[in-house]
């Protein structure tokens, strides 16, 4: 839960439990969650007022400060990459055609790694950081 105070204080916003709610269920998910998934899943839990709209901002809010990324199936996963307190580089996603699993390349010495870094460092307010998407099938569903 940290990874999700963190950055919302980080950028002057509130912990509200809905945006707790939200994260955890998509945290907690093995596959990436359409915004319908996520109030499918909240009520579910039988939280109330769970409207489609404001999971669907929070979604947006959570990719737009590194929590989370919108793959180009148009759901939503959690960013991978929990130690990685800055996350101002390019972050680059596998997704299996096959498991629908999701795989985020952890690999700090690559060269897209490196330029990514020093094309964000030289933005002056970077408000958005991008994500790379690859699909295909992964090593474990390729034999
Ligand atoms: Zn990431
Ligand atoms: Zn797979």
């Amino acid at each position: 839960m940290k990874q999700l105070e963190e950055s919302l204080k980080e950028k002057n916003l509130r912990v509200t439990n809905a945006r707790k709610i939200i994260f955890d269920i998509l945290k907690n998910s093995e596959r990436p969650l359409s915004p319908k998934n996520v109030c499918d899943e909240l009520s579910n839990l039988s939280v109330s007022n769970a409207d489609q709209a404001s999971v669907y901002r929070n979604l947006v809010l959570f990719s737009k400060i590194g929590l989370a990324h919108k793959l180009d199936s148009g759901k939503y996963t959690v960013c991978q990459l929990e130690n990685d307190r800055t996350k101002r580089h390019i972050h680059i996603i596998m997704c299996c055609t096959e498991c629908m699993g999701v795989y985020e390349l952890n690999e700090k010495k690559t060269q897209t790694y490196m330029l990514s870094k020093k094309i964000i460092n030289s933005i002056k307010q970077l408000n958005h950081i991008s994500s790379l998407t690859f699909s295909g099938v992964c090593e474990a569903c390729d034999n």
